[in-house]
């Protein structure tokens, strides 16, 4: 890391990298947890709800390289062993274990409030002190708001045509 962009972060940095390294736990878990869940999905709005899924599971591995990144340039060293994956998540992990669409949805929905509260949670922490991990917090929690409105809206729209028939 540059000497002056070392210089204008004021915190702990050793602690910084640990939260860094929690986030990329949950972005590759979470990453996953969409991947199988686009593969083995069945029932409503199939084919849509495997184009959402496989959408942000992609956006979930950006994230976590955006996160590795940010460690790598912090001098830290990013999760290299993915058993450190369950060590390390805050809003772990779900197996699919029913199928269904709308089982799969909500389980992902469950995924992104928690990471919701984990980003805004860190951006509160780290305001003021390390400007350019914030703005990087912001950008993925942004996306992550993005995320659960899509979940809801597919949920309902499922609902809706559940009424219909
Ligand atoms: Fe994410
Ligand atoms: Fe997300
Ligand atoms: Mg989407």
């Amino acid at each position: 890391m540059g000497k002056q962009a070392k210089a204008i972060v004021s915190l702990d940095i050793k602690n910084l990298i640990k939260e860094l390294n929690k986030a990329l736990a949950d972005e590759f878990l979470a990453a996953y947890q969409y991947w199988i869940g686009s593969k083995v999905v069945q029932g409503h709005f199939r084919n849509n709800v495997q184009k959402e899924l496989l959408e942000h599971s992609q956006d979930e591995f950006k994230h976590a390289q955006m996160l590795t990144d940010r460690i790598l340039q912090l001098d830290g060293t990013p999760i290299l062993d993915p058993k450190d994956w369950y060590k390390l998540t805050v809003c772990g992990f779900k197996a699919p274990k029913n199928y269904n669409s709308i089982a799969i949805l909500k389980q992902n929905l469950q995924g992104e409030r928690c990471a919701i509260g984990v980003y805004n949670n860190l951006i509160k922490k780290y305001k003021g002190k390390d400007s350019i991990t914030v703005h990087m917090f912001m950008h993925i929690l942004e996306e992550e708001v993005e995320h659960e409105c899509d979940l809801e809206t597919i949920l309902k729209d499922i609902e809706v045509s559940k009424k219909k028939s």
